[in-house]
């Protein structure tokens, strides 16, 4: 169990206006945390689920959440001062995992007599990305696990311009990875083997009007390696599946106008990935964006940031309504706080 509260919690300030906890367990990562509008991320402990062989089994790590909550909830609630609201991620992720979650939230919110709010995963994400770089309106790319997209807020809705068509870009990465014997998570594998390739091997780059595929690249990228070596096979893939992102990215900045790019989700850590998006805009004298490193992947300090922008909106989850939603999309979100 990894903590960052030690040192940044404050449980004897007596000032803060407004805390909340934040539940985030949709896959791999258990984490839990206090955001106060006055400290921002009061305390954060988390708890990773690593598969001793293969990629994320649902059930295990349902499992392996259920088995941590009580002690990393605990720990949080340990540093909280005055809690005013219980935020969980309601979705998208797998179903196992949410349930356990969901089931905490809920026993929490009526143990403490606090408001429950159900969050969207990915517009945690997003709201976080903005709040840690301080940009209001930027198009955003989202590269996680399972999901892959490129957004932006218009109307009371964060609006999904493109997406993959079937498999999320970190989910490639870490098949292409298991393909290689390489443990999970296997996105920081294959940006290393990268590092030592060179040699382009051609492989399908699948750009749909606004929308990208990563299942055929991956197919063929596992393929390539009964020929190739892996490094210049990982390069190939980074190549090519990053360029394919840079290009929906940079439609999306160029139809709507938009001066400002925002990297989020986990995959947002690797770094060909963001030099390929950060000279994209400096060539179209644009801004490039990408939050600290412990907000790019999945953590509790993100549900507690949008629980608490909700609450103050009054967006309240009642307990009959806090069923979990496993393909919960970005674009079903009222967004109200910004109105
Ligand atoms: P998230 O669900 O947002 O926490 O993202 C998890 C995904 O990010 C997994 O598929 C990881 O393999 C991937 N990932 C993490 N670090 C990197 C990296 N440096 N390069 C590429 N993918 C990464
Ligand atoms: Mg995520």
């Amino acid at each position: 169990m990894q903590s960052s509260c030690d040192h940044s919690c404050n449980p004897n300030s007596k000032d803060k206006e407004m805390e909340v906890i934040g539940i985030e367990g949709t896959a791999w990562n258990l984490s839990v945390a206090l955001f106060s509008d006055e400290e921002g991320v009061v305390c954060e402990v988390e708890s990773p689920y690593v598969p001793e062989r293969g990629g994320i089994h649902p059930r295990e790590a349902a499992q392996h959440h259920a088995a941590e909550i009580k002690r990393v909830v605990g720990e949080v609630l340990r540093a909280s001062e005055e809690i005013s609201g219980v935020a969980f991620s309601q979705g998208p992720g797998m179903g196992p995992c949410l349930r356990v979650v969901a089931t905490a939230a809920r026993a929490l919110s009526l143990l403490l007599r606090k408001p429950l709010v159900g969050v969207n995963h990915c517009v945690a994400h997003i709201e976080i990305g903005m709040w840690n770089c301080g940009v209001y309106d930027p198009v955003v790319l989202y590269v996680s696990g399972a999901n892959s997209q490129v957004l932006v807020y218009h109307f009371g809705r964060y609006r999904v311009l493109g997406e993959t068509l079937d498999i999320g870009i970190g989910n490639a990465l870490d098949k292409l990875a298991r393909s290689m014997n390489l443990q999970h998570p296997g996105g920081p594998k294959i940006e290393k083997l990268a590092a030592d390739g060179g040699n382009y091997i051609p492989l399908p780059y699948v750009v749909k009007g606004m929308d990208f595929s990563f299942s055929g690249l991956t197919t063929a990228a596992e393929d390539a390696l009964r020929r190739y070596s892996a490094e210049d096979v990982a390069f190939s893939f980074q190549e090519t599946a990053f360029a394919m992102l840079t290009e929906v990215s940079e439609r999306a900045m160029a139809h709507l106008k938009k001066e400002d790019l925002l990297l989020v989700g986990g995959v947002g850590a690797n770094k060909r990935l963001q030099e390929m998006l950060r000279t994209m805009c400096e060539d179209r004298g644009a801004r490039f964006h990408v939050p600290e490193k412990r907000f790019l992947k999945d953590n509790g300090a993100m549900i507690a940031y949008l629980g608490l922008l909700m609450l103050k909106c009054g967006a309240i989850t009642e307990i009959e309504n806090s069923a979990v939603k496993p393909n919960f999309r970005p674009d079903e979100v009222e967004v109200r706080w910004r109105i």
